[in-house]
């Protein structure tokens, strides 16, 4: 864990999410072919019938707000970009890149508002995508729940298998819900699996938090991409050995300690922005997929951009 140490510790670099978890290329072999005849151009309606199938918004938490942002649906997409936060570093980037669309997991309105004047950031925003003509659409919890989403793609990264949610989806397939849980191929050391967590997530100044025993052997691994500290119970109850997840705040992380009295589950704390992106190359692969499926020819590029807020870090 010497690599972290001194990541975290660089107060001159802001890490690019890039550095440690670099994007596999997508394959031909992963992505297929249009199924018949020359592909055509996509109508923004083309791509959110695509978006429906692999992330439909019956299965957002009640409080979200996913779907269309900025955009109509008469409008042609060529190129989408993908990203976990709409920042305006985001916004400016994807516009560089000649997007049509940005894909963005993080809502930019979550909650009701009265103007989109361009002296906020948020109002400033919503005029720099109008203007430029780059459509937003928001994949938040409807993606996190999916099959092949935010969750499946963590547990993907960190190797388990045999995976069902933590907390089942509402009128949703037994595959479809809230965080994962799933064993790894065989037992490992504590510190061996953060180590592999680090590894496989993006670079950020904040590292990966652990508490538990270093040399304790798991193998059932529960997550949750992003915040997950309201899903304690359901760790619990599928007895897991260790809990990956984000933000974890004082208290609820303190009582699950003492609730484990030193035993499972382990927690390991790591950045939100991180444990999101990576879903983002295997989003893409599965749109790129989808819309070629309905004969259409679209380009779809991940935002490389490290939005997590934090900086650097200072530790003893
Ligand atoms: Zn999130």
């Amino acid at each position: 864990m010497q690599s972290k140490a001194n990541n975290s510790q660089d107060p001159d670099k802001k890490p690019s999410a890039a550095q440690a978890a670099t994007l596999k290329p997508v394959s031909d072999e992963e992505v297929k072919q249009p199924s018949d005849g020359a592909p055509a151009a996509a109508t923004l309606g083309n791509v959110l019938e695509a978006v429906e199938e692999l992330w439909p918004k019956t299965l957002a938490e009640d409080w979200d707000a996913v779907g269309l942002v900025t955009g109509r649906s008469s409008q042609q997409v060529t190129k989408i970009v993908m990203a976990v936060d709409p920042t305006s570093e985001v916004i400016e980037d994807a516009i560089q890149r000649g997007a049509d669309l940005l894909i963005t997991h993080h809502p930019l309105l979550l909650r009701g508002v009265t103007q989109v004047a361009g002296t906020s950031f948020k109002g400033e925003a919503i005029h720099r995508l109008i203007e430029t003509g780059t459509a937003l659409l928001t994949a938040h919890t409807n993606a996190d729940n999916a099959i092949g989403g935010v969750n499946d793609a963590l547990a993907d990264a960190f190797g388990l298998k045999d995976c069902v949610p933590l907390v089942h989806s509402k009128d949703g397939l037994p595959e479809e819900g809230l965080g994962r849980v799933g064993y790894l191929d065989k037992p490992m050391k504590l510190e061996d699996f953060a180590e592999r967590v680090y590894t496989v997530l993006p670079a950020v100044a904040g590292g990966v938090r652990v508490a538990g025993e270093r040399s304790g052997i798991i193998r059932k691994v529960a997550l949750c991409g992003g915040a997950g500290d309201s899903l304690f119970d359901a760790v619990r109850s599928h007895e897991a050995d260790v809990y990956v997840t984000a933000d974890l705040r004082h208290h609820p992380a303190s009582e699950a300690r003492e609730a484990a009295n030193g035993g499972f589950p382990y927690l390991i704390d790591v950045s939100h922005f991180a444990s999101e992106w990576v879903w983002l190359s295997a989003g893409a692969r599965a749109l790129q997929n989808v819309l070629n499926d309905l004969g259409h020819a679209v380009e779809i590029e991940v935002s490389q951009i490290n939005s997590d807020p934090w900086d650097f870090v200072l530790t003893p």
